[in-house]
Order: structure tokens, then sequence, then C-alpha cells
């Protein structure tokens, strides 16, 4: 590791102190706590752009995670970064998704605006701080400090204040450790091309469509040359990964200059420099063509518009009916409706899964179900 690189023996630590890992570094142990949550196996059923029944093969929450780790994990080692706190910030990035992805973090919000909004960043830190409810001694999973602050990617001013030591970055308008700058934009790289991959095989979007996307179109154009009989399937598959191959690539080197030029002596200089891990000017630009092109074409698809109108209004229904009648909760969660309101009412429709979100609103209304 590099000097710039999170050290696990200079961690800010825990909020609860614990005694230090046995066999394993302080964010070997974040991480092993994040794969056994509850959280992270609902990943499996929460998904962004395609829900779960749609078919086997589209990527969910969990193996989008997954996705992440692996790529964060490739472009730490090749800068010399902490490769485990890289890893347990991407496998805890998206645990406070809603169901329904971003139409249903969108009616929540929408849902709690007079209860100070919900925001799935937020609640990923809130997941991991409060909500895991699986060891004796504290609430949550009690990371470092270093985990949590690669997990909150953004923050207002307003929430920062009341997040003690990880929103202070907030508003110092400093950065987060490398790896946490890693970890954000191999999220990115993952769903830009996992996105491509879904959406070619479940006919939203064409080939003939991403012949106008620069990035697709110049590794589409390689393979065509280098092997002209493949079938389609592969050429989407070499393809995507080429791309894949040259956002890396072209991030690590790219990342690689700027840390050389800044010449940080460690994690805390790393913190205070402009943001060091980019890609280039030129894969940037190419990158947010992709972005856009995805916007206009997947992600408001109107087979996906459909989708999206169904879960907003589950969310919105199930939010209704269970805040103006707490005894509907689950038990559980009628004590902490007592206590926390709205809030705990968000809590509970937050961690459901697409399927669970879906048979809940059908026990509630319909008069078939118990
Ligand atoms: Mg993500």
């Amino acid at each position: 590791m590099q000097p710039y690189a999170v050290h696990p023996d200079r961690s800010r630590g825990r909020c609860f102190p614990e005694p230090a890992p046995q066999g394993r570094s302080e964010f070997q142990r974040d991480r092993d706590r994040i794969v056994h949550s509850t959280a992270f196996r609902r990943l499996e059923y929460k998904t962004q752009v395609f829900v779960n029944h749609e078919g086997d093969h589209f990527r969910t929450r969990l193996t989008h995670s997954l996705e992440v780790a692996q790529i964060a994990r490739s472009i730490a080692r090749n800068l010399g970064l902490n490769e485990d706190l890289v890893e347990a910030i991407a496998l805890a990035h998206d645990l406070g998704h809603t169901p329904f992805g971003h139409a249903g973090q969108d009616a929540l919000n929408e849902c709690m605006r007079a209860h100070g909004g919900f925001e799935h960043n937020l609640q990923s830190l809130r997941v991991v701080d409060v909500l895991e409810q699986r060891y004796a001694a504290f609430d949550g999973l009690n990371l470092t400090f270093e985990a949590r602050e690669g997990i909150l990617k953004h923050c207002s001013a307003v929430k920062a204040r009341g997040l003690g030591d990880v929103g202070e970055r907030f508003l110092t308008h400093s950065r987060p450790s490398l790896e946490a700058q890693v970890a954000n934009l191999a999220d990115e790289i993952a769903y830009n091309n996992h996105d491509v991959d879904d959406g070619l095989r479940s006919g939203l979007l064409s080939l003939e469509q991403l012949a106008g996307v620069e990035l697709f179109a110049r590794h589409r154009a390689e393979v065509a040359a280098r092997y002209p009989a493949l079938d389609q399937r592969r050429v989407v598959h070499e393809t995507v990964r080429r791309m894949m191959n040259t956002l890396v690539t072209d991030l690590i080197g790219h990342s690689r200059d700027s840390i050389a030029a800044a010449a940080p002596g460690s994690a805390d200089e790393a913190r205070r420099a402009p943001p060091l891990i980019a890609f280039s000017a030129a894969i940037a630009q190419e990158q947010q063509a992709l972005k856009d092109f995805l916007r206009a074409h997947l992600y408001r698809h109107f087979q996906v518009n459909r989708m999206m109108s169904k879960a907003r209004r589950i969310v919105e229904e199930l939010f209704e009916a269970f805040s103006g009648d707490p005894r509907l909760l689950p038990p559980e969660f009628q004590e902490r409706a007592r206590r926390d309101g709205a809030r705990a009412v968000a809590d509970y429709i937050a961690g459901m899964t697409d399927r669970y979100a879906i048979r809940e609103y059908r026990r509630l209304f319909s008069i078939d179900e118990a």
C-alpha cells in the first residue's frame, strides 16, 4: 500500500470501541459484517431498472454490488490503495435502497417531505449505523469511520450537521479517502456497462440505437473487425467487456498521474487535495454521453415508465396506509412508529425487497389475500 492509502492501523475507529480483530484487519472485519447483514441479503431481491420477475439474468442490487466490488478492488490494487476498505464500501454502498430503485426512492422522499425527506445514500449509512440489529453490544454494524465516510457519498449541509464526524467533510468541503472516490467511480463503471448489457438483453435497447454512442460504437467496430462471424450475444459481451476495460484502464492511468502530481504523503493529505481519482477528460466525456443515452432510451423507455409508475403507487399507498394507521405495521415497527413516527414507516418500506413490497401491497389492499 502507498502512503496515501488508508491504513487500517490508523483508523479513526468505531463509534463503540471494540478490541482489535484477530487474524483480519479492521476493514476486513467491516467487509465481513456487511456480507453477513440482513440488508445485504435483501439486495438479491431489489432492482434498479428491471424488476426481479422480469428475468433471471438481469442484474439485481446484489450482483451490481459484487460487480462494483470487483471493479473497485482492481482499481485499488493498481493504485496501491486499501483493497479491503474499497471492497467494504462497494458492498455496502446500496444497502439503503428502497424497493423499485429510483422510482421507489423518489416516491418515499415525496411521502417524507414533511418529515425530513428520504435519501437512499443517507439510508445506507442509517442501515449500518442503526437499523441492523445483530450485535449484543450495539445497534447497527459499528463500522469504522473510514467505511462509513465512504458510504456517505453526498449529503446536504443541514443533514451533515446532524451526522457528527462523517458529516464534517460536507461542511468543510473536503473529500473522502481515495478508496471512497474509487468505490464511487467503480459504481458508475458498473452500472453504465451492465445497463447497456441488460438493456440489449431485454430488447428495450437495440444495437442500431447504440451505434450513435461513441464509447460503444468504437469497441463494437473493433470486435466486428477482429471477429466478423461472431453471433450477436457474444458481440455484445465482447463489446461491453472492452468498454469496461477501457474505462478502468483510463481511470487507473489518469488517477495515477494526478496522484503523482499532487504527491500526497498521507491519506489525510489526499483528502485535502482536489479529487485525485478521475477519468481523463476525453473518456469522461464519452462516459457522460453513454449516461445521457441510457437516461433517454432506457431509464425513460415507456415499458420502464409503466413499471416505475406502478412502483410509485405501491410505495405511496403503503406509506399512506401505515402512517394513517400504524396498527397495520408488524409489532416491532408499531413500537418504533410510536417513538419515531413517519421515520419508522419509511425505514420499514425502505427495507422491503421488490417482491415483499408487492406482497404487502396485496395483503393490505386485496380482499382475497390474507
Ligand atoms: Mg450502485
